[in-house]
């Protein structure tokens, strides 16, 4: 049985599936990665990105930090691809638990996925940092500088920068679906990133399948790996 048949079967036996993903989830919606070789980490910028998208860099060079923002991580005509499409239509037909994803690119609830915990927040969401109110990624990319708030504040995306901590409510629900699940796909990600990257060692079951390009730190934990792209794999499979 090759790779692709054993992940259809382990699919067409379990219900309460968790897909944990990362960047290379939306490389083939058009969205670099941070990783891969025409990744944002290969581009010349004069700091790295994981400089410029922390809180000091933040704190430091606003103007700088929404420059590199808008042009690198506001990619608002990405459409969802396969890999999207196929996962929201598994937690259609009751067979999908959760999708937990470091992606902030908004493509799984886009597809129509409904239980999406954001470990990494999203760029659909900015507030501002003096009254709370919410304003779209749009809004952000359609002002200069840095972008204001009516009241005068200045807005902040609700994106987890490095530096600062993850959501405990979503690691909490992350954990949960993650230990209950029957099956977990672990999808286009390096698992580099931590704390992410920790909670799938909270899966104890023995259909831990790896989709990825690369070979990543947690090939030898997983019960099946296939290495490819994540679209084209799930557009291989049947719901
Ligand atoms: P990463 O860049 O570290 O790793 C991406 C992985 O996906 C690599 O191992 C690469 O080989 C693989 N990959 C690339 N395209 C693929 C494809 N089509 N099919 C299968 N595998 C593919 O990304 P990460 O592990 O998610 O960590 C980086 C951090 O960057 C995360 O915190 C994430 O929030 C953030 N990020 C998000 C986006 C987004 O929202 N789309 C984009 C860039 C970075």
């Amino acid at each position: 049985m090759d790779g692709i048949d054993r992940l259809q079967k382990w699919i067409d036996e379990s219900n309460k599936i968790v897909f944990f993903g990362g960047a290379g989830v939306s490389t083939e919606s058009g969205i670099p990665d941070f990783r891969s070789v025409d990744g944002l980490y290969h581009q010349h910028y004069s700091e790295p990105p994981e400089t410029i998208l922390s809180h000091s860099y933040y704190v430091r060079k606003k103007e700088e930090f929404y420059r590199f923002y808008r042009d690198k991580m506001l990619c608002l005509d990405a459409k969802p691809n396969e890999a999207h499409i196929k996962l929201a239509e598994l937690e259609n037909e009751g067979k999908l638990a959760a999708v937990v994803t470091q992606n902030i690119d908004g493509l799984h609830q886009m597809a129509g996925s409904k239980t999406v915990y954001e470990l990494h927040g999203s760029v659909h969401r900015n507030y501002c940092q003096r009254c709370r109110k919410m304003y779209n990624a749009e809004y952000v990319l359609d002002t200069e500088g840095i972008p204001k708030c009516d009241c005068g504040g200045e807005l902040k995306p609700d994106v987890v920068l490095y530096e600062e901590g993850l959501d405990d409510n979503t690691v909490t629900k992350s954990i949960e679906a993650i230990k209950e699940a029957d099956m977990l796909i672990v999808g286009g990600t390096s698992l580099v990133v931590y704390p992410a990257a920790g909670l799938i060692n909270y899966y104890s079951g023995n259909k831990m399948v790896l989709i990825n390009l690369a070979s990543t730190p947690k090939n030898a934990a997983a019960d099946l790996v296939i290495n490819g792209k994540i679209g084209e794999v799930f557009s291989k499979l049947h719901v």
